[in-house]
């Protein structure tokens, strides 16, 4: 099943969705978005797991 992950739910304001076939495709988007959007140039562990809690079925 399709997955997404909304940014908003991480960071309030974002309206970023990713959006991907399973969970390691949104991670990837996900994690690209935060690079470029958000200034992380890694994602630490922490907000990972909450990223990956906040992935939905679409
Ligand atoms: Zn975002």
């Amino acid at each position: 099943m399709a997955k997404q992950l909304k940014c908003g739910d991480l960071m309030p304001g974002c309206n970023f969705v990713a959006e991907g076939k399973d969970v390691s495709e949104v991670m990837a988007k996900a994690a690209a978005h935060a690079k470029k959007d958000h200034g992380m140039t890694a994602i630490p562990p922490d907000v990972a797991k909450k990223a990956q809690a906040a992935i939905r079925d679409k």
